[in-house]
């Protein structure tokens, strides 16, 4: 589709809506753990409330931050990393967060266009990217997220064909068979989960966006970015745990920017 608009106006429009969007996600990796900690059922009520209150402040010295401070990444630069009352440093995580943001919506920009698919491909790696940073940092994919991704999956199919439809439905159905059933088998051999639940519905979700067709892509491409990073961080070796949930999600995100074929996958983006 053809976008009316000189390329520079509309590079930086789509970063921009990648800034705030990436804004919005800081808040969403900070407070999502801390709501699962106090509650672990809280329910998307108590989500949208916590999101909302208390306004955005400092950790450190709890100052509340003023307008100029909310500015994704600029004001992280112009204040060289430090928060402007107390000087404690600002987690590293905000500005990376924003600038991966902004990156993803140029790249979906430019691939989709300024259509429906990538208004849904934006949403769903947006969430795709909150679940990869809360499970890194807390081994927990929350359903808050991962089940509201899948419904929107099969949401968006539904709107596309029904033979997308199809192809959505047994995605998800697969995708939670597949990794439910080697989560059963393992613990039945080992006595102990493999895998959390949580990345059974993140698959399924997946395969709910890509298709059925897509999860073996899916799962290799994960399972390749899980052990080329265990090999270079040595979690391997240490015998530490390593959360699968951001490969699977780095995973889906790369299937948005490089589609696999219509012949292959059957679903049309
Ligand atoms: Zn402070």
């Amino acid at each position: 589709m053809p976008v009316p608009l000189p390329d520079s106006v509309w590079l930086s429009a789509l970063a921009l809506l990648g800034l705030a969007l990436g804004s919005f996600l800081s808040v969403l990796v900070a407070r999502v753990p801390l709501l699962l900690a106090e509650d672990a059922h809280p329910g998307h009520v108590r989500l949208l409330a916590r999101l909302s209150w208390p306004p955005s402040h400092c950790p450190h010295c709890q100052q509340r931050l003023r307008l100029a401070e909310l500015l994704p990444l600029l004001s992280w630069l112009r204040q060289r990393g430090r928060c402007r009352h107390c000087q404690q440093p600002i987690a590293w995580r905000y500005p990376l967060l924003e600038a991966l943001m902004a990156l993803l919506s140029v790249m979906l920009g430019s691939r989709y266009g300024l259509t429906a698919t990538f208004a849904a491909a934006l949403l769903c790696c947006a969430t795709l990217l909150a679940l990869a940073w809360i499970d890194a940092e807390t081994f927990w994919l929350p359903d808050l997220l991962t089940l509201p991704l899948l419904w929107a999956g099969l949401l968006f199919a539904s709107l596309a064909s029904p033979w997308q439809l199809t192809a959505s439905v047994w995605g998800a159905a697969a995708g939670y068979a597949g990794l439910a059933g080697l989560n059963a088998g393992y613990r039945a051999w080992r006595g102990q989960p493999g895998l959390g639940g949580g990345d059974a519905k993140l698959l399924a979700a997946l395969g709910a966006w890509h298709g059925g067709l897509a999860l073996p892509w899916l799962l290799t491409l994960a399972a390749l970015g899980g052990l080329i990073w265990a090999v270079c961080t040595g979690p391997l070796r240490a015998r530490r745990a390593l959360a699968f949930g951001p490969f699977l999600a780095m995973a889906g995100i790369a299937l948005w920017l490089w589609p696999l074929p219509l012949w292959l996958a059957w679903m049309e983006y």
